[in-house]
């Protein structure tokens, strides 16, 4: 149930919808727009009437939601959500990189790394600390020491961190360290994780499960948005499908689709999505023509040798091509990059 106010609706006029509202049993979540307030209600909505609501002072129209998101829905907010961290955007015009290796492997390898994405002028390193890996003897990641020397490195290129958090008991913790909090496919539906990270106030980055619909991507991230958490960042990053010679197949059309549906901002992660570097260039590319407001890209100083991801991920001089040619893109598509 959505109320949008007139605008220049007053203080007292948005309160008193509030408090029926609370009154009538709903949890309410305002976003407050240039123009219009909009007062998203989650509750009985079968049991009012939008008229009673539309007919109070400073109440320009009420709207029962059918999707099952709502706080998700691009008509919670139709001038679409910028999350702000420092002076960094996502969902501006600028399109954000967020760069670095699968894991963080050593001091030396994640400070190469930072000056690679600094040099580049991208804003956001990423990095594993923890990493889901499929097998359980695969190396799994440096923990609290890895997360220690990528701030440290981030810090010396003036950088902002995305690390992956794989179940809330490392909330607090990875929290401590990163600036954003990534969680990944295998976890996009740990509801649990969801909800705890729903009572932060720190940016997510929310992948794609590698078989969600973009439904049920739509949901998870009301699952972190009903808790409070508004700052949300979509990221496809391939879908799981009968395709063999990709690693995963990566639906572009998720970008311009949830851009539509939803207000939060959507990045594209072509590393994943393709798991090949030689097809990362033009996924990317392919990303920031489909509106991506970001990606998510690996790069390593030494890829053939990276303890995960290894094929995926990009050589210096690739990384170096991709921002030239996404930056022709992004200024294609009437943006910067
Ligand atoms: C990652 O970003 O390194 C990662 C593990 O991603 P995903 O969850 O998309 O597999
Ligand atoms: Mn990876």
């Amino acid at each position: 149930m959505l109320v949008v106010m007139q605008q220049g609706a007053t203080d007292l006029q948005i309160q008193t919808v509030i408090d029926r509202l609370v009154s009538m049993g709903f949890t309410v979540h305002r976003s407050t727009g240039v123009l219009h307030t909009v007062l998203g209600g989650v509750g009985p909505v079968d049991e009012i009437d939008p008229v009673d609501f539309e007919v109070m002072d400073g109440v320009k129209e009420c709207h029962r939601i059918v999707s099952p998101y709502k706080l998700a829905s691009r008509h919670f907010k139709p001038q679409g959500t910028i999350v702000k961290i420092g002076n960094v955007e996502i969902g501006g015009p600028h399109v954000v990189t967020m760069a670095g290796p699968c894991s963080v492997e050593s001091r030396d390898q994640i400070e190469k790394v930072a000056a690679i994405v600094a040099g580049q002028d991208a804003q956001i390193m990423r990095g594993g600390a923890f990493k889901p890996r499929s097998s359980p003897y695969s190396f799994q990641g440096m923990g609290e020491e890895g997360l220690k020397l990528m701030r440290e490195a981030a810090d010396h290129n003036r950088l902002l961190v995305v690390s992956e958090v794989m179940d809330h008991t490392q909330l607090p913790m990875i929290s401590a360290y990163a600036d954003i909090l990534q969680i990944g496919a295998r976890n996009m539906q740990n509801f649990n994780l969801l909800r705890e990270a729903g009572k932060l106030r720190k940016p997510v980055l929310l992948k794609r499960g590698i078989s969600a619909t973009i439904e049920e991507l739509l949901l998870a991230a009301e699952y972190i948005m009903s808790g409070g958490n508004y700052d949300v960042i979509l990221c496809e990053r391939g879908i799981r499908t009968f395709e063999t010679y990709t690693r995963n197949t990566m639906d572009v059309s998720a970008i311009p689709v949830v851009k539509k549906l939803s207000h939060l901002p959507m990045v594209g992660d072509p590393s994943h999505g393709t798991g090949r570097r030689d097809q990362v260039l033009p996924m990317a590319r392919a990303a920031v023509a489909a509106g991506a407001d970001g990606l998510l890209v690996e790069v390593h100083p030494d890829p053939d040798h990276a303890v995960s991801d290894g094929a995926q991920t990009l050589t210096p001089p690739q990384f170096t091509e991709m921002m030239q040619q996404v930056r022709a893109i992004a200024a294609a598509v009437g943006r910067t990059a």
